[in-house]
Formats: structure tokens, C-alpha cells, sequence
């Protein structure tokens, strides 16, 4: 399928940063609309249209807007508002040093993006709570990008109780974020392809506590992160997606 219009989400600014400025993109001024906290950078590349939208800060406690609310809003405005044919969601995770991750890997969704954190044992919900939303054909991109491939688990916290890592298991989960399952609710509505993008801020199987090995490595994985995201945005504006 040829591209003509990607929608990048993005959680936080620190991650978003580094590809805004290689891209050149420009910020809209009037933003997802007045009462959103939400940005939005435009561009092109190689003939197709580039729009990122980058959660922004919450208006009383001032860091940037994660997890899966504002992602949601994010992707439902950006569908309606810019009607991409592709959605990505960029941004940072946690690995598990045991499925092999190193800090600062890039992994692309493959297989299924799932919830770990919405647990409903009652039938046909239990299922719904962990959603299994579908990712495409992603085998080219990860070979020809040098990208690791694996489940996404999205859940509201950064930190993994007993029952998280459980479910991540089960889940057969190898990138924990808080986002890519929120997107992909609204893309699989609209049918939109949605590429989740993630580079490894830190690994959740280690005794390093998650915040600290985070904020440690935030930098060095959205710069990762930008190398990888604006080859792959080139890669489907290109060559589309299958
Ligand atoms: N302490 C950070 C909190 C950011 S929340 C701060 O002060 O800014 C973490 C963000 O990075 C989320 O958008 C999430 O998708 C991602 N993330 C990185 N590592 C994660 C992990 N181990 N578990 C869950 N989300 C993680």
C-alpha cells in the first residue's frame, strides 16, 4: 500500500525531540485544538505527507502527558483531523535483559500489541481487556531497518507488579510501554495500519530501579530512536506498507 500520509505519535517531548529537529518539521500553531495540551509538527518525506503529535504537558502537574488516555485522544484527532493511511507510535520501553534486549535497541511491533494491566476474568471480556490488536507484516522493515521484533505490552504504570509480569508472559510481551495498545484500539476502528517503534530505555528483569535506569537513558535512546524512526519513515513513504 503507498503512503501518502503518516501520523507519528509520540509521548513525551524528550523523545520527540531529536526527530522534530532532523526532520526540520514546524509546529502548528493551533495544535489538536485549543483546549489540548497535544503539539503538532508537520513535513514531508520523499512526497508523503509527516504529521507528529506529541502528547504535551498536563495542564496542573505539568510533565508530559503518557499512557493510554492521552494517547487515545492523540490518535482519534489525528485520524480524524490529518486522515493518515499510516499511524506509528515512537517512543521509549522497557525490555527484559532475559528475551536478550540491551538498552538502546529498537524494536518494531510485531505479532500483536496487547494489555497487560486490564484484567476482566470474566469470558469474552478477559479477552477484550488484553485487546491482541493486530500489527502488519513488519519481517521487511525489521531486516532492512536492523530492528528487533516482539510483542508490545501497554499498561498505565511504569513499574511491573507480580500480576504485570505475569500477564507480559502470557502475553508472551517483549517491550513494556504505555501507549501502543491505547493507538491501536482506535486504528483497528478506523482500520489504519498502526507500526509501533520503541527504543530501550531500560531493562525490567534487572534490580536497577525502572525510574532511575529511565531517566538515565532517556537521551541516548530517543537519539536511537530518531535514527531508526526517520529510516523507517523513508521505508513506508517509499516503499509503503504490506
Ligand atoms: N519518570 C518519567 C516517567 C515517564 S513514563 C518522567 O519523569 O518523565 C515512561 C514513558 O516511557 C511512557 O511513555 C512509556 O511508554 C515509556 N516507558 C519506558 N520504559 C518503560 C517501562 N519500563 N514501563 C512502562 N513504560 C515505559
Amino acid at each position: 500500500m503507498k503512503i501518502s500520509t503518516m501520523a507519528v505519535i509520540m509521548a513525551m517531548t524528550d523523545e520527540a525531540k531529536p526527530f522534530i529537529e532532523a526532520l526540520e518539521l514546524k509546529k502548528l500553531a493551533c495544535g489538536l485544538g485549543d483546549a489540548l495540551p497535544m503539539e503538532v509538527y508537520t513535513g514531508s518525506v520523499e512526497g508523503a505527507n509527516l504529521i507528529v503529535v506529541v502528547g504535551g504537558k498536563d495542564q496542573r502537574f505539568g510533565v508530559d502527558n503518557v499512557a493510554t488516555q492521552p494517547a487515545t485522544l492523540s490518535a482519534y484527532l489525528a485520524i480524524e483531523q490529518f486522515k493518515p493511511d499510516l499511524l506509528i507510535n515512537a517512543g521509549t520501553a522497557g525490555g527484559f535483559k532475559a528475551k536478550g534486549a540491551e538498552i538502546g535497541d529498537v524494536y518494531i511491533g510485531s505479532g500483536a500489541i496487547r494489555f497487560h494491566d486490564r484484567r476482566i476474568p470474566i469470558p469474552g471480556f478477559d479477552g477484550y481487556g488484553v485487546g491482541s490488536y493486530k500489527t502488519p507484516d513488519v519481517d521487511k522493515v525489521a531486516e532492512v531497518l536492523g530492528l528487533k521484533k516482539g510483542v508490545v505490552s501497554t499498561g498505565n504504570s511504569l513499574d511491573m507488579t507480580p500480576e504485570d509480569q505475569r500477564m507480559i508472559e502470557a502475553n508472551q510481551g517483549a517491550v513494556k510501554e504505555m501507549e501502543a495498545a491505547a493507538i491501536a484500539w482506535v486504528a483497528e476502528l478506523y482500520d489504519i495500519p498502526l507500526v509501533a517503534l520503541k527504543a530501550i530505555t531500560d531493562l525490567v528483569d534487572t534490580d536497577t530501579p525502572t525510574q532511575d535506569e529511565f531517566m538515565q537513558n532517556l537521551k541516548f535512546a530517543s537519539e536511537r530512536l530518531q535514527k531508526k524512526l526517520t529510516d523507517a519513515v523513508h521505508c513506508f513513504a517509499g516503499e509503503g506498507i504490506a
